[in-house]
């Protein structure tokens, strides 16, 4: 798709009054005739209206997913796959369309959700789908006087809600499995990062994806979230966002009996030591905290620093920082966009704030932004704080482009204190000495521990959590395809 025609598409979609919510094949707008404002981060101007669901909405939704359920888990998992590899190609064909999209929305380089969100979310469709052709589905069972197996089968309709920082990219990771798997979902996007989920019905559509195997309902998360992880008409949930909803959703699910899936929030750390190339480290942890505008998960917002390279390091990282392109995301040179929304804006802030009240010094200033041209907008300029490992900047997801700089001498301190977090994401450990690097990566309590690198994601990678940071299975592995399927045995005695 030429430029031109990417910006006109963009518009028509922006521009058709509420954006409708899309069940069971149709667009509609929500039955209360509500209506979310959704904004742009750069400047806070009206981006476009969209239908805000509520239970009734989500009541349609989920009974779309049920009827649809029999046809699309009857289909033989090389014709789903095949539908699915469709999906990625035409995701892949408005590749521009969509990272544009994500970008206006979130606040994103509109590069980075070129080069990583969009075709990321590209390869899941492609993995799951050539994963469920080659998965076995029956397993004999070797027993004495039995002829018996164990098959694998989808729950049905699948519940998934999702939070504002990679609204495509998770959309995809849920998506993905579950629906090669053979079940159908009802998604609730993030009231304010929904665009993008919503255009991929378009494309669901456009590639013959059955009426009602995707049902997409954006609305608030007290109303239409809150139905949709309280519906007795789900199988199965999956819930990505912070600790204190998904404790929400996951007793919800709990009250039904249904399986949840957490994906929750991180304080991930980087521990460097004192063998390791210094300018290269501090440039990629920089890069860590500015990539979204800090606005990850799992990245490294505790830098654990050998007292011997602590003031290169730093002195690196703030170079590094220096050079960082502070503007709207849909400008091609801009390395770092505003944080999504104001409130994220004045949460970030407000961390700052406290922790330099608490105690911490700051070692680089960041704070409150407005880049000439761009008044209105939600930027924030990264900051590095240092002090004690008990400043509520250390123990607390900040989720802007800001890191708490801890130095030490000891390994066995240094593991001590990473381990002290409730949370449990991601971790790295920086060294070149690997037997080292392996033994502490090892000792760090998260789902993940990354050695020379930070936010390192592959498929077939398994990713997720502990403690805070969740539970259930996480994403991107032949693990996260089983987890939309169930088990049930098939039994004969020959006698
Ligand atoms: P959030 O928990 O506030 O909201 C997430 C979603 O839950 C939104 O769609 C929201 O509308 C909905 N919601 C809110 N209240 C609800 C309720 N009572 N019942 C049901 N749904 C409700 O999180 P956020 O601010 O959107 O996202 C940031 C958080 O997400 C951070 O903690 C971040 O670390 C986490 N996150 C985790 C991962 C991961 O893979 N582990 C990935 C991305 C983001």
């Amino acid at each position: 798709m030429a430029t031109d025609t990417v910006q006109t598409e963009i518009e028509k979609f922006l521009g058709q009054g509420p954006v409708p919510l899309y069940v069971g094949g149709a667009w509609r707008p929500a039955h209360a005739g509500e209506v979310i404002a959704v904004q742009d981060p750069a400047n806070g101007t009206l981006l476009a209206e969209v239908a805000a669901g509520e239970s009734v909405d989500i009541d349609d939704a989920v009974n779309a997913a049920n009827r649809a359920f029999p046809q699309w888990s009857g289909l033989a998992p090389a014709d789903r796959a095949t539908l699915l590899h469709r999906y990625a190609d035409a995701i892949e064909d408005n590749l521009e369309l969509l990272s544009s999209l994500e970008s206006l929305d979130v606040g994103k380089p509109v590069t980075g959700a070129m080069g990583f969100d969009v075709p990321f979310a590209v390869q899941a469709f492609r993995y799951f789908a050539d994963l469920s052709v080659h998965m076995r589905r029956s397993e004999p069972l070797p027993l004495p006087h039995m002829d018996a197996r164990q098959i694998q089968v989808p729950y049905g309709p699948c519940g998934f809600i999702f939070p504002w920082n990679f609204p495509f990219l998770l959309f995809a990771w849920g998506a993905a499995p579950s629906l090669a798997a053979g079940n159908t979902i009802v998604v609730k996007p993030a009231e304010l990062t929904p665009l993008t989920t919503l255009y991929a019905c378009h494309l669901a559509e456009q590639v013959g994806i059955p009426a009602g195997v995707i049902n997409v309902v954006p609305g608030l998360g007290e109303t239409a979230g809150a139905s949709l992880a309280h519906h007795t008409g789900i199988r199965r949930m999956s819930f990505t966002g912070s600790p204190e909803v998904g404790r929400e959703v996951a007793s919800a699910a709990a009250r039904n009996l249904v399986p949840c899936k957490l994906e929750l929030g991180g304080k991930g750390a980087a521990v460097v030591f004192n063998d390791v190339d210094v300018s290269d480290t501090a440039r990629k942890l920089a890069n860590a905290i500015t990539g979204n505008s800090g606005q990850v998960c799992c990245t490294a917002t505790r830098w654990m620093v050998h007292e011997d390279v602590l003031d290169q390091l730093i002195s690196d990282a703030k170079e590094t920082l220096a050079e960082v392109n502070i503007g709207p995301g849909s400008e091609p040179d801009t390395t770092m966009g505003p944080l999504v929304s104001e409130g994220q804006r004045r949460r970030v802030l407000g961390y700052i704030d406290r922790g330099l009240a608490t105690g911490a010094t700051a070692l680089l200033e960041g704070g409150a932004l407005e880049p000439a041209g761009h008044e209105g907008g939600y930027f924030v300029s990264p900051a590095l704080l240092t002090g004690g490992p008990d400043n509520v900047c250390a123990r607390e997801e900040i989720f802007g482009p800001v890191a708490y700089v801890i130095p030490f001498r000891d390994e066995n301190d240094v593991v001590q204190t990473v381990n002290s977090s409730h949370y449990g994401l991601a971790n790295s450990v920086w060294s070149a000495d690997l037997k080292r690097a392996e033994r502490v990566a090892e000792r760090l309590v998260a789902g993940n521990s990354w050695i020379n690198a930070h936010n390192v994601f592959a498929y077939g990678l398994p990713y997720g959590g502990v403690n805070l940071s969740g539970y259930g299975g996480g994403v991107n592995s032949p693990e996260t395809y089983m987890d939309y399927l169930r088990p049930q045995t098939i039994a004969r005695p020959l006698d």
